[in-house]
């Protein structure tokens, strides 16, 4: 697109996010589950596309693909992932390492331009063998234990053959060098449909929400259902399908803006057409970017349960089983964000909380880090449908260097 070449190259942008589509493709999306045969051939896409943009490429023994620079000064970290979700699309992951490919060849060459952007691009964010695998081995977070026991969700095969097969058994794994980088930068989809409905053109990413989850398990008497009179039931499934009725009624007068609550899975034991469910449970979760509004939900469904109790006629316990604390975006980078949006995209940006988890929640646990989102055509994501408009890639790409060049130069 663009003659300045300081500005990001569009049409390369656009090229670059095609080839990786071609490479195990399925119906418009992608199929290209970690350590995948198309995964591997991805990696290695990045890999020989890295010394365009001045930059030497790794790929290390978690299946992380790292371009560091040599040029002296500030380096500023930027990428995502390159694996999908099975059958999905063609920009989860994809487009954050492709934009941070396009920042580092428009940059380090410039030799105006002070620092450097170093690209990475982080092995199984979508969680086929583990939980950010490759991100947390990078600050340190992953044991050789962990690798050893991780499998892949859906074949079942173990990571350690999985390494074998895509020869990257026995290779050391990259890990943080403090001082080396002033943050991190990922630029993603937004999976939502806040910037389509708004017309839109950036998210500015405010927080990455936490995660709290529970086991809310019910006991009642499983007993005969045709012989059992109403009146004497003690009903676990009846209590649990009002506690969760409970719970859609009271949290809007406690939540937050932007909470987000789900029952994901009810279990009835022992589940038979023809037996009152003795026992019940729910997997329940909260997300938001405020721990103090997770502490009040939590009080109230305690107080919930507790009421159920006491009135009986079932017994309710309640057990957190993850916490997950939110991570803040850094406030200059965020503002680096907002000044290249009014720079590029006429101001159309907006900052938002991301209810979805990403690698930058990994990464600001040791360095400022930053997260910018790009419009999904009808908030669609983890489908192989799941698109956005060329002209906001575009946008979103100047947005991203020139908020990089901010970055660096700040
Ligand atoms: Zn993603």
């Amino acid at each position: 697109m663009p003659d300045d070449v300081s500005l990001a190259n569009g049409a390369r942008v656009l090229a670059d996010l095609n080839a990786l589509r071609a490479i195990g493709a399925y119906k418009t999306g992608v199929h290209k589950p970690t350590f995948s045969e198309p995964h591997k051939q991805s990696l290695e896409w990045l890999a020989e596309k890295l010394p365009e943009a001045g930059l030497s490429a790794t790929i290390d023994g978690i299946g992380n693909v790292f371009g560091a620079s040599a040029k002296p000064g500030l380096k500023l970290l930027a990428g995502s992932h390159l694996e999908s979700q099975n059958h999905a699309g063609w920009l989860d992951g994809p487009l954050g390492v492709v934009y941070a490919l396009e920042a580092a060849r428009v940059i380090n060459s410039d030799p105006a331009q002070r620092g450097s952007v170093e690209v990475v691009s982080w092995c199984d964010e979508e969680g086929h063998f583990g939980h950010f695998l490759g991100s947390r081995s990078y600050v340190g977070g992953v044991s050789e234990a962990d690798i050893d026991a991780a499998r892949d969700r859906t074949s079942g095969r173990s990571m350690r053959e999985a390494l074998r097969d895509i020869g990257l058994a026995g290779r050391a794994r990259v890990t943080a060098e403090p001082g080396r980088h002033v943050g991190y930068f990922e630029a993603h989809i937004e999976q939502g449909e806040t910037l389509e409905s708004s017309r839109l053109a950036v998210g500015v990413v405010t927080s990455i929400v936490g995660i709290w989850q529970y086991r809310i398990n019910f006991t009642g008497e499983q007993n005969h259902a045709g012989t059992t009179r109403m009146a004497v039931r003690k009903d676990a499934g009846l209590a649990l399908a009002r506690f969760c009725v409970a719970i859609d009624a009271r949290f809007p007068a406690a939540c937050g803006p932007r909470t987000v609550w789900t029952t994901g899975r009810i279990t009835l034991d022992p589940g038979a057409p023809s037996i009152i469910p003795g026992g019940a449970e729910m997997l329940f979760q909260i997300r938001d970017d405020d721990p103090a509004v997770i502490a009040r939900l939590e009080d109230l469904l305690r107080t919930m349960a507790s009421e159920v109790n006491a009135q009986g006629p079932c017994q309710v316990a309640l057990e957190r089983i993850r916490t997950g604390a939110p991570a803040m975006m850094h406030p200059a980078f965020q503002d680096a964000i907002e000044a290249a949006s009014r720079a590029h995209a006429d101001g159309r940006s907006i900052r938002m909380p991301s209810g979805a988890g990403h690698d930058a929640q990994t990464l600001a646990t040791i360095m400022p880090a930053a997260m910018l989102f790009v419009p999904s055509i009808g908030g669609v994501s983890h489908h192989w449908t799941e698109n956005t408009a060329d002209a906001d890639i575009v946008t979103g790409a100047q947005v991203f260097v020139d908020a990089c060049r901010r970055i660096l130069s700040a």
